[in-house]
């Protein structure tokens, strides 16, 4: 076989064993490989460290999307001295994970602007970093699908989807209140969830005031216990961000 119908062969075999990394870079290693005298062990290992490293990053990229996180923020951007009441050791252990395999939630509790969908994106972009999957929503949003999926009957087909998740974000709880049948479905949501993953819920309210959301006593009762039954609560009552930040300009500029 010629040398050219071997390179034609051999790209057609590492496109069907979808290995496009080693596609792309093979030539080039191979001939670092020859000048620098390696073994074929040692060609073939970098060829696959590679394709390994890229495929964990595709793969990273692709639940970053999936997560559908309207901002990507992570903790580097994130100020502590700006939010002291939030207790940063306690966040840097958050974003080891571990509160995932014991099925624990996060409940981001603080008044506006004060960083609480900010962190929650952060702990979702490491937990996505670890190689889960995760799904944000605003808490309208997602009471929003699950009637639609209810009117149109595949109800079960969008639980199914947010189970496949390794945890879920509930951003914004309090802001609108809802419906009976709204909020029925956000407990079915969070009961469901009891059973398997974790959750993460910020909201402005304080508990006493949930059930002006909720709209049912005996619902809210049966929300919180299940949500706070294995909880680690950050509270931020400090002042908003935005607040504290324009403050600092104007002082800067003497507006
Ligand atoms: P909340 O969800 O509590 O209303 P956000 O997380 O949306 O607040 O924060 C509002 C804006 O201020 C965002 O752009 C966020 O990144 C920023 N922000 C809030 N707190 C901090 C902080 N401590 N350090 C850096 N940026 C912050
Ligand atoms: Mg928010």
């Amino acid at each position: 076989m010629s040398q050219d119908e071997t390179t034609v062969l051999l790209q057609h075999h590492l496109k069907a064993l979808k290995l496009p990394t080693i596609l792309r870079e093979h030539e080039a290693m191979a001939r670092l490989c020859a000048k620098e005298r390696s073994s074929y062990n040692d060609f073939l290992l970098k060829l696959t460290e590679r394709e390994l490293m890229d495929r964990e990053q595709r793969a990273a990229d692709r639940r970053l999307r999936d997560a559908k996180f309207p901002v990507l923020k992570t903790l580097d951007s994130f100020d502590f001295t700006a939010q002291p009441s939030i207790n940063e050791a306690a966040v840097r252990e958050l974003t080891r994970g571990e509160y995932l395999s014991g099925r624990e939630n996060v409940l981001i509790v603080g008044n506006p602007g004060t960083g609480k969908s900010h962190l929650a994106t952060a702990l979702g972009h490491a937990a996505c970093m670890q190689g889960n999957r995760v799904r944000f929503f605003t808490v309208t949003g997602l009471v929003t699908q699950l009637l639609e999926h209810r009117e149109e009957r595949n109800l079960q087909r969008l639980h199914r989807q947010l189970e496949r998740n390794r945890f879920l974000i509930l951003d914004e709880l309090g802001y609108v209140p809802f419906t009976k049948a709204g909020a029925e479905l956000l407990f079915d949501v969070v009961s469901r969830a009891y059973e398997r993953n974790s959750l993460i819920v910020t909201t402005n309210l304080p508990f006493e005031q949930w059930t002006e959301v909720m709209g049912s006593e005996r619902l809210t009762g049966a929300l919180l216990d299940r949500l706070t039954h294995r909880v680690h609560i950050l509270e931020a009552n400090g002042e908003s961000y935005r607040l504290q930040d324009s403050k600092k300009r104007r002082k800067k500029t003497g507006k």
